[in-house]
């Protein structure tokens, strides 16, 4: 009945002390409402759940949800694990925190035109690790081979780095709305290199909801 197709945005969960923790979609929200484990909301109003009518109240119960939830449920330990987290390696993360661009030839690329490069290969001792991965083109994969960017004369076009975890939470979004990204920025630094990809772009990658 509930087709995700009518819900494009997801709420964004944060835990008690305002720490973004992932994204949920309506029925995951909506759970978490009904079980009481929503403490306090942020953000705008993003959808209304009309559940069963009530059978002594004769009333329709419905759920309210709003684009950014805290929850209970997480402790300080978790807090403290977060500042030395590091998120696991995928490419299509991996080709988001790169903007989709090569970091060779400095082209964007769909995600299946681009391949996972390692800087100093694995035949060179190179790590499969966020510091030692680029996107890059298929082209200049091939060019470079099992070489190093020094050894093949392609420089790399930024340094390699493994996301923080609200950086990564940040990349995990889709259509993330104003308010949730107003809140994600919040706990990102200015300096980070994803925020400067994303405001050097001529189109925002804010998605207003009308
Ligand atoms: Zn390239």
């Amino acid at each position: 009945m509930n087709n995700l197709m009518n819900f494009p945005y997801r709420s964004l969960r944060i835990d008690t002390t305002g720490l973004p923790l992932e994204w949920i979609d309506f029925k995951e929200a909506a759970k978490l409402y009904s079980v009481g484990d929503v403490v306090y909301t942020l953000g705008d109003h993003l959808y209304t759940i009309r559940g069963g009518i009530n059978a002594k109240s004769g009333l329709r119960s419905q759920i309210s949800i709003n684009s950014i939830i805290a929850t209970r449920g997480r402790s300080k330990h978790f807090q403290q694990k977060l500042s030395d987290f590091t998120p696991p390696l995928n490419n299509q993360t991996l080709f988001k925190r790169d903007d989709h661009l090569c970091l060779y030839c400095g082209s964007q690329y769909s995600k299946r035109e681009l391949t996972r490069d390692h800087v100093t290969p694995i035949s060179r001792g190179g790590q499969d690790i966020w510091q030692n991965v680029v996107s890059a083109c298929k082209r200049c994969n091939n060019i470079k081979g099992g070489k190093t960017p020094e050894e093949a004369n392609m420089g790399l076009l930024a340094i390699p780095f493994a996301p923080s975890y609200a950086e990564y939470i940040l990349l995990q979004g889709r259509n993330i709305l104003a308010d949730q990204m107003s809140f994600l920025l919040s706990h990102i630094p200015k300096s980070s290199p994803i925020i400067e990809r994303m405001q050097s772009k001529e189109a925002s990658p804010i998605i207003l909801k009308n």
